[in-house]
């Protein structure tokens, strides 16, 4: 953890890095436990999936998602910044930091966002790698036609030819290699949530 401790400068908005994919029911919890002891309600009109809203009194807190792979938020006041402000905002650099996470000085986000974006575009790549292996794990593609057919059918759907023995074979070689494929995802969308930098990836970035 780099840096002045956040109590020494008041700055407007609080930049919160967490060890998670999104904004999910885990870290809404987490914020919720930070901030309900110090009298702050969650906004029950606020449905947003990118950002919260508390209220407490007169005073209101929105927490905006600038990032995902890991989740990025940054915090501040709706309107003027109180003590109230600074102290919940002390309370959930304190909740994110006890459980892995980290803050960020406006510099540092600045110089982050960028790599915040390249993240997000892996996550999309390594999404569609996902999405293309599991369509591979329910259906079997015909090398002649191209045709999809059941994962069980003995004739292609397409050109109604008989699935051969060396059909059967390259079959088996496209479930081994979507299977691992899957694993790879899964890995690799597991290391971007938890913070694990670009270069040190497991897997190559392809397509
Ligand atoms: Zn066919």
């Amino acid at each position: 953890m780099a840096g002045k401790p956040d109590t020494l400068v008041r700055r407007q908005h609080t930049h919160l890095l967490l060890p998670s994919a999104a904004l999910d029911d885990p870290q809404r919890t987490l914020f919720e436990s930070a901030l309900r002891p110090a009298g702050w309600t969650a906004d029950p009109d606020d449905s947003s999936s990118m950002s919260l809203r508390w209220n407490r009194r007169q005073a209101a807190l929105r927490l905006q998602t600038l990032g995902w792979f890991p989740l990025l938020v940054t915090v501040g006041a709706i309107g003027k910044a109180t003590s109230a402000h600074r102290d919940a905002a002390a309370r959930l650099t304190a909740a994110v930091v006890a459980g892995g996470g980290k803050s960020l000085t406006d510099r540092e986000l600045v110089e982050y966002l960028p790599q915040a974006q390249a993240r997000w575009q892996r996550a999309l790549l390594e999404r569609r790698r996902t999405a293309t292996a599991e369509r591979l794990l329910e259906a079997r593609r015909c090398s002649y036609c191209a045709s999809w057919s059941g994962m069980s059918a003995t004739h292609c759907a397409g050109c109604r030819r008989r699935f051969t023995t060396a059909d059967d074979a390259e079959h088996e070689a496209t479930i081994s290699r979507a299977s691992a494929t899957l694993d790879e995802a899964a890995a690799i969308l597991a290391d971007l949530a938890r913070g694990v930098t670009l270069d040190r990836l497991s897997g190559a970035s392809h397509g």
